[in-house]
């Protein structure tokens, strides 16, 4: 049994400070059990915490660190950089080079504002598409996470098309009556709520490829429909690309399906693991966001110089030949060597995967929509993360959340993993 006792204390020090004894809610590994891991330091793809152990990290900080931790050349350009002063509220040209790094790398975007977080540029985005189109209604689909923003922290009611219901105490009703939440994968609910609401609807927000709850994907077909009703409507087309964004392809989802969006938010990637986040669109749609328009929005640390640095060394590494190619093959067979080994075992037991995204299903049928998600299945999925917890392996302490393959995941590393991971499996199923 793995040895937890300073980050017991730690944690339960913690709970003098925060509440929960956590600055986010999901490390509280709540819905697993037991106490957090207290980090002590992570190189390459393993991570050590304050008892000594160590892990070979498939969380990866969430998503952000798809050159796993403490990248060499992003250590040493936030070196660089963070000498020279931490912020200053006036410009420089490292925001200058990590703009002209996306921007000229991302054929879907012609402009773009960085903000501190995918929060911060999923609500940016939102006031956007309001003020750009005069519309007030937002749709989002059930299963879609947008970051804590009021209007987007809804959840469906019992119809095919119902306004929001608050999924959090604090958001009052008139924030989210503009919120209108669909079922993925549904078109008939889509021509309702856009016949319903015509012209009142601003945007249509989604991740594109759906990672906060389970791994939901679309079929391409889907998110082309979305595209054409839009035109058809006027209505903007919102990609939430706070986890897709650099890590499927440079071009995120929009580059792996070939479809334009309207507005694009980004986070995670974009940082390096600093706070960064921004949202992009054509320049005729930003030129509306203040000082050149009437749409307000502004950030004291906004392009802050060390966060720049961050983010211009790790997709300096992403954009090098194969990165991607590469991320995508290790991933995809680290996945079936696992399936395949439950398979012959005859486990309920799945692994979608895209790009080097990929999440943990107790269930072989296909999954895209929140509701087919079974909650005994999270059941299963606790024993598994003590299991691999126990052999070494840390993977996010909630079933709903994806694992993510970095860089400096070596193949030795994936072997490990895809023998822990068949072990623990045969500890669920026994
Ligand atoms: C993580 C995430 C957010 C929120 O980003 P934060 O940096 O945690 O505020 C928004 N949208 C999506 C799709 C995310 O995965």
């Amino acid at each position: 049994m793995l040895n937890r006792s300073n980050s017991e204390s730690l944690f339960a020090t913690a709970q003098n400070y925060f509440p929960g004894g956590v600055n986010s809610p999901v490390r509280a590994f709540k819905s697993v059990g037991g106490s957090p891991l207290f980090i002590e330091k992570g190189e390459g793809c393993k991570l050590t915490d304050v008892d000594g152990n160590t892990f070979i990290d498939f969380c990866c900080s969430w998503g952000p660190l798809i050159l796993g931790h403490a990248n060499p050349a992003v250590v040493e350009k936030v070196n660089q950089t963070v000498a020279n002063g931490m912020s200053f509220g006036a410009p420089t040209k490292l925001e200058n080079e990590l703009a002209d790094l996306i921007l000229s790398n991302h054929n879907y975007i012609e402009r773009i504002r960085f903000v501190n977080s995918g929060t911060e540029a999923a609500m940016s985005a939102i006031r956007l598409a309001r003020g750009y189109t005069g519309r007030d209604k937002i749709i989002k689909f059930e299963g879609c996470y947008h970051g804590h923003v009021d209007a987007l922290l809804v959840s469906a009611g019992s119809g095919l098309v119902t306004l929001g219901n608050s999924s959090s105490a604090g958001v009052p009703d008139g924030t989210v009556q503009d919120t209108i939440v669909l079922p993925l994968n549904n078109k008939e609910a889509l021509e309702q709520a856009v016949a319903e609401y015509k012209n009142q609807i601003a945007a249509i927000a989604l991740e594109p490829i759906p990672a906060n709850n389970g791994l939901l994907l679309q079929d391409k077909e889907f998110l082309l429909f979305l595209r054409e009703i839009c035109d058809r409507e006027g209505i903007l087309l919102f990609f939430d690309e706070v986890i897709s964004g650099f890590r499927v392809g440079f071009e995120g989802a929009a580059g792996y399906y070939g479809i334009q969006p309207d507005l694009i938010a980004f986070g995670k990637i974009i940082g390096g693991g600093m706070p960064v986040g921004a949202y992009a669109s054509s320049k005729e749609v930003m030129d509306n966001v203040a000082p050149l328009g009437p749409v307000y929005q502004a950030g004291t640390l906004s392009g802050n110089p060390v966060a720049m640095a961050a983010g211009i060394a790790q997709l300096t590494e992403c954009l090098k030949p194969g990165f991607y190619d590469e991320l995508e093959m290790k991933t995809s067979i680290f996945c079936r060597e696992i399936t395949q080994y439950a398979e012959k075992r005859g486990y309920n037991f799945s692994m979608p995967h895209i790009g080097s995204i990929y999440w943990i299903a107790f269930t072989k049928d296909k999954i895209q929509a929140a509701s087919q998600i079974k909650s005994e299945s999270m059941d299963n999925f606790k024993k598994l993360h003590a299991a691999l917890l126990d052999r070494g392996v840390y993977i996010g302490p909630s079933g709903y959340e994806v694992g993510f393959i970095s860089e400096a995941h070596t193949d030795n590393d994936l072997n490990d993993a895809v023998e822990a991971f068949q072990e623990a499996l045969d500890v669920v199923f026994s």
